[in-house]
């Protein structure tokens, strides 16, 4: 047995503490848990079985350069098991969450008066008003498992409410679908300002394998302005806490 998983079963026993203690310490992933995948060039023979499998056009290659797109991808392994080289394989950690291309530069003058704003509004608290607009229900139940002795979200200040005028942050998941896309203006415009959006999934991001559905939309950013974005498919609630951290100027964006 891996040691991070004795050490998952140990701890509790030892301390009497089971919640973990992420983001202070790095996440402990199962071994068998999903990631996304990462491409060694070096080791890589040119093959790219690994691009025509893929369901989601996620996976690339461009000039000889690699990109997986976290937006895209579903976590399926295809591209890590038709890679005959050996050459995919996957992040050791959770996937991380990320702002928006085109989205204001971290570092720039008034992302950082935007960032020191909000936080002056929403403290070291934040409210969180979840909206599936289309989802397979993957997404949600990550969601749901912020809430469990495990995750405990509450002991960062963030809670979730039932309704958006009560909320500092829309945690959207699913693809928009046509029949949602009235609800979630609403609820947007029901929030007060500041307020913040979040994108849950693949589906919220790029459509997920829903990518060109005419019952929606690929993803919630035609129809709300999106501050981060949580890959995954389903994201694991580590990536979501990062996401909503991230949101509030709580922690740096990856680089
Ligand atoms: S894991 Fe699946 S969806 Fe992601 S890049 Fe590989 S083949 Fe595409």
């Amino acid at each position: 047995m891996p040691l991070d998983v004795l050490r998952r079963i140990l701890d509790p026993l030892r301390t009497g503490i089971v919640t973990s203690r992420y983001p202070a310490e790095p996440a402990l992933l199962a071994p068998a848990a999903r990631r996304l995948p990462v491409v060694d060039a070096a080791r890589c023979d040119g093959d790219a079985s690994c691009v025509g499998v893929c369901p989601t056009g996620a996976i690339t290659l461009n000039e000889g350069v690699w990109t997986v797109d976290a937006g895209r991808c579903v976590l399926c392994d295809a591209c890590v098991d038709a890679c005959p080289a050996g050459a995919v394989g996957r992040l050791g950690s959770p996937a991380p969450a990320y702002r928006p291309a085109g989205a204001a530069d971290p570092a720039s003058a008034a992302a950082e008066r935007l960032r020191v704003a909000v936080a002056a509004k929403l403290g070291r608290s934040l409210h969180v008003r979840h909206l599936d607009a289309g989802s397979c229900n993957g997404c949600d139940w990550e969601i749901a498992a912020l809430l469990n002795p495990y995750h405990d979200v509450q002991r960062l200040g963030i809670d979730f409410v039932a309704s958006p005028r009560h909320a500092d942050l829309l945690l959207v998941t699913g693809i928009m679908s046509r029949n949602l896309r009235e609800a979630a203006l609403r609820t947007y415009d029901s929030m007060a300002e500041p307020r913040l959006v979040v994108a849950v999934g693949a589906c919220a991001i790029s459509g997920g394998v829903f990518a060109g559905s005419p019952e929606g939309d690929d993803g919630i950013a035609g129809t709300l302005p999106v501050d981060v974005l949580v890959p995954g498919c389903p994201p694991r609630p580590e990536s979501i806490v990062e996401g909503l951290l991230l949101a509030v100027g709580r922690r740096p964006a990856a680089s």
